[in-house]
């Protein structure tokens, strides 16, 4: 063997190698396939139901392994002014949900609120206020998911079986199971057990958390009141796929209070 051919081969050899270490694995996976430019529709601020939509599109392309191209440095630069975010999201903080990605969004394009089972507290509903009432954002969805340890530990909790780290004091944690323990005690009356039961309960918890903040944050339930604003339940799955389940609007607000 040449000795030109040798070192192509060595250097061949290290890159495989360079790329398995970065990534963990070797690049059995193609990338995220980019898809057409993308730029955001101006109607999303004004229109509840377009701004859903947009979600449920960025949603199809992040489970077909798709990303719209986004042209971030003018995204930067354009939102240095301020920012016009169309969706206000409250989510789990689980690491393997993260809303932008799941609905495949950019700069200034979603409001987060995160924490550990998608709870509310008086930070959290001042924060959706701030969203809705002073940036304006038409949509609030309320994001539960798949497997959620915050949710799942509860019912554990209330059943008897909860098992925690030795050494483990749950200083604040507490406040976690507090707040979950209603939709808890709704799904174990149900009878279900199992999985079943953990995540009914989590669809439970979803609601309950909708109801929360229409009862608690009046700025946002005048403006559904209105027309202006739409709260929309939602699930995610381990595979990506997001579903709809209950949409709040000016017909049915009442329902949840
Ligand atoms: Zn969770």
């Amino acid at each position: 063997m040449k000795r030109t051919r040798k070192a192509a081969l060595l250097v061949g050899l290290m890159l495989m190698v360079s790329v398995t270490m970065l990534t963990g694995c070797p690049a059995a996976r193609p990338a995220v396939r980019p898809v057409e430019y993308y730029t955001r529709p101006a109607e999303l601020t004004q229109n509840p139901d377009a701004a859903w939509q947009e979600l449920v599109a960025g949603n199809a392309r992040f489970i077909a392994g798709e990303k719209a191209v986004r042209d971030w440095a003018a995204l930067r630069d354009a939102h240095a002014a301020g920012q016009w975010p169309f969706v206000s999201i409250i989510s789990c903080s689980d690491s393997r949900f993260a809303p932008e990605v799941i609905f495949d969004q950019g700069i200034g394009d979603v409001f987060i609120v995160r924490t550990a089972g998608n709870l509310v507290d008086e930070i959290a509903l001042g924060s959706l206020e701030f969203s809705v009432n002073v940036l304006g954002a038409p949509l609030i969805v309320v994001l539960g998911h798949e497997g959620c340890g915050a949710v799942f530990s509860t019912v554990d909790a209330k059943k008897g079986v909860l098992e925690l780290p030795p050494g483990f004091v749950p200083d604040q944690l507490k406040y976690v199971v507090t707040e979950i323990t209603p939709a808890a005690v709704e799904a174990i009356a149900t009878g279900k057990t199992e999985i079943e039961l953990k995540e009914y309960a989590t669809t439970v918890n979803v609601r309950k958390v909708a109801e929360e903040i229409i009862r608690d944050a009046s700025g946002i339930t005048d403006a559904i009141r209105g027309g202006e604003v739409i709260v929309i339940g939602a699930k995610v799955k381990f595979d990506g796929t997001v579903s709809e389940l209950f949409r709040v609007d000016a017909t049915n607000v009442d329902d949840y209070i």
